[in-house]
């Protein structure tokens, strides 16, 4: 679950993402019902990371599985941006997320924006 995160946010970042899960681990149910925290907010939490550039959209399954991604599969999300690691500080993580871009799966790739919009890095021409 998702918690912590306001519920304006979560719809905010699911509507950005077209409610379409970001992680696309196995059994992923596509839809995505969730905001799922890029970087790990450990013991606690901290709202400092509930804005929506340290959020993707995420189904209820992925949203379930991603702490459980190890090896190539974290590597993976890495790589897509989808995952960030933890910084020293709840602050610097946040940064960390804003100026990570993700690597959407219909090929944008884009940087998540504070106000919860997006920019556009590259278009993937199909
Ligand atoms: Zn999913």
């Amino acid at each position: 679950m998702s918690k912590g995160i306001p519920a304006k946010v979560k719809k905010l970042v699911l509507a950005r993402d077209n409610h379409n899960c970001q992680l696309g681990l196995p059994g992923c149910l596509g839809r995505a019902t969730e905001a799922d925290h890029r970087a790990n907010r450990g013991m606690g939490g901290s709202e400092v990371l509930n804005g929506p550039e340290c959020l993707v959209a995420a189904c209820a399954l992925c949203n379930g599985a991603k702490e459980d991604a190890t090896g190539d599969r974290l590597e993976q999300l890495l790589d897509r941006g989808v995952r960030v690691l933890k910084a020293a500080t709840n602050a610097k993580t946040r940064e960390r997320c804003e100026m990570t871009p993700v690597a959407y799966l219909d090929g944008r790739v884009c940087q998540l924006r504070t106000d919860g919009t997006l920019k556009n890095l590259e278009l993937v021409v199909s």
